[in-house]
């Protein structure tokens, strides 16, 4: 039971890796076969950066975490708020084509 908000994630039920959503197969083996399957939104960040000049169309200060999900499932995130540390837990969201992480808000 996931308390909380969750994050859509793939399950490949031939090879049984996940991942992100995704159109095409399992990245890992090419099976078709794969699943949705919902997972705790929060993860911890593993690194964080902060662009100054962000490529066009984004405003400065560009802040993007990389955070490890549930499963060891790994999302490059644009991040709401403050520049995180390694091991900060965040909530993470899909918007659109991209991930939005925020601080966790029981933190
Ligand atoms: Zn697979």
């Amino acid at each position: 039971m996931i308390l909380g908000a969750t994050l859509e994630l793939t399950r490949c039920t031939s090879c049984h890796a996940r991942f992100l959503p995704t159109d095409g197969p399992c990245p890992k083996c090419g099976s078709t076969d794969c699943a949705p399957y919902s997972a705790s939104a929060v993860g911890r960040v593993l690194v964080a950066t902060e662009l100054h000049y962000p490529a066009s169309g984004w405003h400065a200060p560009h802040r993007l975490a990389l955070v490890e999900m549930t499963d060891a499932v790994r999302v490059l995130a644009i991040m709401d708020g403050g520049l995180p540390v390694p091991g900060d837990l965040v909530e993470v969201r899909r918007d659109g084509d991209v991930h939005r992480a925020r601080p966790e808000p029981t933190q």
